[in-house]
């Protein structure tokens, strides 16, 4: 069995872009009220009381937008400075780090993932809802802001949708040449967004790597990461191409993350409820932390029956109630 020693934490499920795949415009989502978010106090207690204890160390912050969270540097900083911390990331749609990416670093964050499905600021907005202005300019900001205070590696989210951006995947490709940017193919995942997904399906990271490789040529990259994305490098490239293909491969049996909502329910599967504990809950009414840390190494080890595969074997329960953006993405 894999090691799971990797926690991603949702700051908020609330979020300033409204992306077709995730929380599209016009989709009813009921926000958790701020008393029921967990606080930074309560964070930082369940990563030291009861993950660090059971061999955690790498952790991200995501959401919704983990930027939108008051206090979020202040967490940063906390969650670096703990000893058994070897690997902090952070995934942003990028809108505020512009202001913010300076600020994350000198607080700790080393690494960070940005959402950018298009170089096409109307294509951009198309995808994220508009809300009467462009957002592109100032999200790109983010991005080589983050790229000069020395974020590194610098990677760079990018989710296709067939007949909207497919028509760019050689142009986010080609940002991997000149810079030492790290592109990543996520293949669009039928949650947040049925309709789309039933109207345009999705597109293998296959067919997207044959025309990369069709105009570049491309080879396996030395790089490895640790996580589900295939590594991929045009050649001569200062920076790789990343592909998460959950849709067309099957990578549980590498996957090494739990997930922490933002009310504190934790999850052993992205597409998968079943066994998800209520640690809010727990460390509100006090729970003794040893008993706590019991449950969570029953959930982990139950980890491989409750997987993303069940999906195609028939066995899934059907727990696709939540949306990226509520389980922390
Ligand atoms: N708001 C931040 C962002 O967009 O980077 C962090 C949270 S978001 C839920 C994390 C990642 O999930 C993003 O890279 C986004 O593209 C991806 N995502 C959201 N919904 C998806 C879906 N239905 N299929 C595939 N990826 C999705
Ligand atoms: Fe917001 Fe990220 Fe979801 Fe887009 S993918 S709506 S930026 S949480």
């Amino acid at each position: 069995m894999n090691k799971i020693d990797y926690l991603r934490i949702s700051l908020i499920d609330k979020c300033n872009f409204r992306c077709q795949y995730c929380m599209p415009e016009g989709s009813q989502l009921d926000y958790l009220l701020r008393r029921e978010l967990l606080t930074n106090q309560e964070i930082i207690t369940l990563v030291q009381k009861i993950f660090i204890p059971l061999g955690f160390t790498k952790f991200r912050l995501t959401g919704g937008e983990p930027l939108l969270r008051p206090g979020v540097v202040e967490l940063v900083q906390k969650i670096a400075n703990l000893p058994q911390t070897q690997d902090l990331a952070m995934t942003t749609n990028g809108f505020l780090l512009a202001n913010m990416a300076r600020s994350l670093y000198d607080a700790g964050l080393r690494r960070i993932n940005i959402s950018l499905d298009s170089l096409n600021p109307e294509t951009f907005d198309q995808i994220i809802g508009n809300q009467g202005r462009s957002r592109w300019q100032k999200t790109w900001e983010g991005i080589t802001a983050a790229h000069q205070v020395g974020f590194d590696p610098l990677k760079l989210n990018v989710v296709i949708i067939p007949g909207v951006n497919d028509s760019e995947i050689l142009d986010l490709a080609a940002l991997t040449i000149e810079r030492n940017w790290h592109v990543r193919f996520i293949e669009f995942m039928p949650i947040g967004n049925q309709e789309l997904f039933t109207e345009r399906a999705w597109i293998p990271s296959e067919e997207l790597r044959q025309q990369i490789s069709d105009r570049w040529g491309l080879s396996e990259s030395q790089v490895t990461g640790n996580g589900p994305a295939d590594i991929f490098q045009i050649p001569g490239a200062k920076g790789t191409l990343g592909f998460i293909s959950q849709m067309s491969e099957c990578f549980c049996d590498r996957c090494n993350r739990v997930r922490l909502s933002a009310d504190g329910w934790l999850r052993p599967c992205l597409l998968n409820e079943t066994g998800q504990i209520d640690l809010k809950t727990a460390l509100r009414q006090g729970e003794n932390p040893e008993k706590v840390r019991e449950q969570v190494q029953q959930l982990i080890l139950l980890k491989p029956e409750i997987n993303f595969k069940q999906r195609d074997s028939g066995t899934d329960t059907g727990s696709y109630t939540r949306t990226m953006s509520q389980i922390g993405g």
